[in-house]
């Protein structure tokens, strides 16, 4: 079955070029529909994956579904979608997940063109979701029709989903997919949402991810008078340089699969205190954005947080509150030698030409959440990377390539 089945590795290759315009055009029409996440303004994802379900019905797919119900949408329900294909080994499947949502298009002043009307130049179709991540949900769908057509026997079943609510916390998506136990300890998962423009590098870890909100409440006085109150804003810069050290010190090791190597805490946003000059604010709130390797764990990080606060609380009197805005701790990285790994590496080596590197990445994608349950799972797409921006983009030739590298996945297993 093997040496046969590398041999429609070219035939794939003909038949997605030739198929490309059809491919296009799918996806143009697709674009067209507007599906920003309703929970960031926009209509949401129902019309979109009833374009998908009506186009790969007519396809002859049995177009599965399992829509989430959420009280705060106006259809109730959110859409999450997939085509399947049964193949040898009928107990697993190697599914692709696609986010059918996206952001919204920011400021429209900042667009060449219409967002929501996709417009092909040189070779790129420019729309909001473009790239993020509709280029991959095509790319994904058309790779499963591609199989169909072929008709060869699959090592094992094929899927792709097209999922809610990515763009928001996957509540409704990929959590809500876990949490019914669709999946199978055996699965292989793979998600295309991030990757670079050469499309060589597979990820395979994500750090963990916690930002967190720090409130110091002094006392607020007249700026001539400082000895009758407390400056909540000097405590407050103390406080995050002290952290920043104690973070920094203590948390050293290097992972040399993330391009950022080691752990990063970062002071980012603080809010406005007081409007004039004259008065010492009473109130200072800053944040943190830590990215932690996957060798430690967010707890370790939290408990040297709470001690250096203690400490302060202690020597100045003050109250002081700590806040987690996002937590989102990193499941174990996907080993290289896993099965989903070396298919996709084997993939992009065969397909793609290019010689692939396993990596990790600071930003996280719903891989993370497939990794915490215990499934391993490789993250991977073709792409410029400038998703959420103006003037979004996918490459068709980005398109069909990965179209190509997910149908030929499969037909790699087994062979050596
Ligand atoms: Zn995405």
């Amino acid at each position: 079955m093997q040496a046969s089945n590398q041999n429609l590795l070219p035939r794939i290759s003909s038949d997605v070029d030739h198929e490309a315009n059809k491919i296009t055009d799918f996806f143009v029409k697709m674009l067209r529909i507007n599906s920003v996440n309703p929970r960031m303004g926009g209509p949401g994802e129902t019309e979109r994956a009833a374009f998908i379900e009506s186009y790969f019905k007519g396809e002859s797919f049995d177009v599965g579904r399992v829509d989430a119900s959420d009280s705060g949408y106006k259809n109730k329900k959110r859409p999450n979608i997939y085509v399947k294909l049964e193949g040898k080994d009928k107990s697993r499947t190697m599914w692709f997940l696609g986010h059918m949502d996206t952001v919204p298009e920011g400021a429209r002043e900042l667009w060449q063109s219409d967002p929501f009307d996709p417009v092909i130049k040189d070779g790129k179709i420019y729309a909001r979701g473009a790239e993020d991540n509709g280029q991959s949900l095509v790319a994904s769908l058309f790779a499963v029709r591609e199989l169909k057509l072929l008709g060869a026997e699959l090592p094992f079943n094929v899927g792709a989903w097209g999922v809610s609510d990515e763009e928001n916390g996957s509540e409704y998506g990929v959590k809500y997919l876990l949490d019914q136990k669709l999946f199978k300890p055996n699965d292989l998962i793979v998600v295309p949402d991030a990757g670079v423009p050469d499309g060589s590098d597979i990820e395979i870890a994500e750090k963990n991810l916690l930002w967190l909100k720090f409130t110091v409440k002094g006392k607020q006085v007249h700026a001539s008078l400082p000895s009758k109150g407390k400056n909540a804003h000097r405590i407050g810069m103390m406080l995050a340089l002290d952290i920043d050290h104690v973070l920094h010190a203590n948390y050293t090791k290097h992972n040399d699969l993330f391009d950022e190597t080691g752990s990063t805490f970062e002071p980012t946003k603080i809010e406005a205190n007081v409007p004039n000059i004259n008065t010492i604010p009473g109130i200072d709130v800053f944040y943190f954005d830590s990215r932690v390797i996957p060798e430690y764990s967010l707890d370790s990080v939290l408990s040297d947080i709470h001690k250096t606060i203690d400490g302060y609380k202690q020597k100045y009197g003050v109250e002081i509150t700590l806040e987690i805005a996002n937590r989102e701790d990193a499941g174990p990285a996907t080993p290289t030698t896993s099965e989903v790994a070396q298919l996709l590496a084997k993939a992009v080596r065969q397909v793609a030409k290019k010689e692939p590197k396993f990596v990790g990445i600071g930003g996280q994608t719903v891989g993370n959440l497939f990794r915490k349950e215990g499934f391993a799972t490789a993250v991977w797409s073709t792409v410029d990377d400038h998703p959420h921006e103006p003037n979004e983009y996918s490459k068709i030739g980005n398109l069909l390539n990965d179209t190509k590298v997910f149908a030929s996945m499969p037909l790699l297993a087994g062979d050596s």
